[in-house]
């Protein structure tokens, strides 16, 4: 039991600036922003948002100070349960080799030598690092075991970081099953979704070039929507190819990277935007700049009425950023994005793609989980790139990292 004395029942965050809620009936744009805004959290979860002058009374105040209040970063996409170190593959990457899929085999070796509590450790320090730039929901993906143990390993680590877990045994083709894809897509939906599917709430496969087909990805994503998972795709990172359309078809909640789009690949995600359980496009940009590729085209895709959120994809190979401000940056320099659709993207974008209502957003009923930035509004998050400006992030209404306190 908690001591009345001690807790306050609520909370009031007061002087808000501007306040994303990314509810547009309530404030201005995609955002719904409010400015002079105020917020109240009573059992972690938004109790009440809106125009300051307007504010219930609460047993405590938090000051912000003028400054800007959003949702907590929804990243939908990360890869953080591994070990092992590829720096030196990304400078050599810098100095004019080309990135492909097989390079994930280097982080498959080290991440079936490391120890359970050197993974959960990497796991955690990673999780941290994301929390306190802002992201308080992170869906966590196995795919570096490639065995039924060190599959089912990883996913026990993931479920002890997050809820949002993700079965990618089918990441790549195993090393041992080289000469025989077809015996390793037989394991994946087979003995390892076996074991691997009580432990995650989704399946996930890599329908690449050098990774898997579109025949072996659909036996995949069938197979774990048998045991009641929900879906999710890789596709369209490297070139154009048939991951867009598939996960369409099936009804996967996300498809994530679609760098490379045919006109028909954008019909149908802004098709499936439509539906009531819409699939989204995850674009990963901190992916394209790591691997200095072209970068999705944003624009179109949001001109076409397709659903776009933005993710890290926080991984040792492609992409080591856990930074959803970095994302959103990168995001509006050059995927075309707006500020506030990045914004949006990186909050209830995230949210979407992994049907989620209660998060990435601040209207009453929603999870307190929110971030106080170090400025006036959420345009500085693109405004400033790399500067460090998340004050404290609350999450589920408790803070846990930083200060509210702006040292006046
Ligand atoms: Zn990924």
């Amino acid at each position: 039991m908690t001591d009345d004395t001690a807790v306050p029942q609520s909370i009031l965050v007061d002087d808000i600036g501007s306040l994303v809620t990314n509810d547009p009936s309530r404030g201005r744009g995609v955002v719904g922003e409010v400015e002079e805004a105020a917020l109240v959290i009573e059992q972690g979860r938004v109790a009440w948002s809106g125009p300051r002058s307007q504010a219930p009374a609460a047993d405590a105040r938090v000051d912000a100070a003028g400054r800007c209040v959003l949702p907590g970063f929804v990243d939908s996409h990360s890869h953080i349960v591994f070990a092992g170190d590829r720096s030196r593959e990304f400078a050599a990457r810098m100095s004019g080799l080309a990135y492909s899929a097989g390079g994930i085999h280097t982080t498959v070796e080290a991440t079936r030598k490391a120890s359970d509590s050197a993974l959960l450790s990497g796991a955690r320090t990673l999780l941290r690092e994301a929390r306190s730039q802002g992201t308080t929901t992170l869906e966590v993906k196995s795919g570096y075991g490639l065995t039924v143990a060190d599959e089912r390993r990883s996913l026990e680590i993931a479920r002890r970081i997050t809820d949002e877990v993700t079965f990618l045994g089918a990441h790549v083709v195993a090393p041992e099953y080289a000469d025989d894809p077809d015996g390793y897509v037989d394991l994946v939906s087979g003995p390892m979704l076996d074991s691997c599917a009580p432990l995650s709430r989704w399946i996930d496969v890599f329908c690449e070039r050098g990774a898997f087909d579109e025949q072996a990805s659909r036996r995949v994503l069938a197979a774990g929507r048998e045991r009641g998972l929900l879906l999710r795709v890789h596709g369209n990172q490297l070139g154009e190819g048939p991951g867009v359309r598939l996960a369409v078809e099936m009804g996967a909640a996300s498809v994530d990277h679609c760098t490379y789009l045919a006109p028909e690949d954008i019909e149908a995600l802004a098709e499936a935007a439509a539906r009531p359980e819409p699939t989204v496009a995850t674009l990963l940009p901190g992916v394209d700049f790591s691997t200095r590729q072209s970068y999705p085209n944003a624009r179109k895709l949001i001109d076409a009425g397709a659903r776009v959120a933005l993710a890290s994809d926080c991984n040792p190979g492609s992409c080591f950023t856990s930074s959803l401000a970095f994302c959103i940056a990168v995001a509006v320099r050059d995927t075309g994005m707006t500020p506030d659709e990045a914004v949006w993207a990186a909050t209830a974008g995230g949210a979407l793609a992994l049907r989620r209502d209660d998060v990435g957003h601040l209207a009453p009923g929603a999870r307190a989980d929110l971030i106080l930035l170090e400025a006036p509004n959420h345009l500085y998050l693109a405004y400033r790139p790399g500067v460090p400006q998340v004050a404290a992030v609350w999450k589920d209404g408790e803070l846990v990292a930083g200060s509210p306190d702006n040292g006046a």
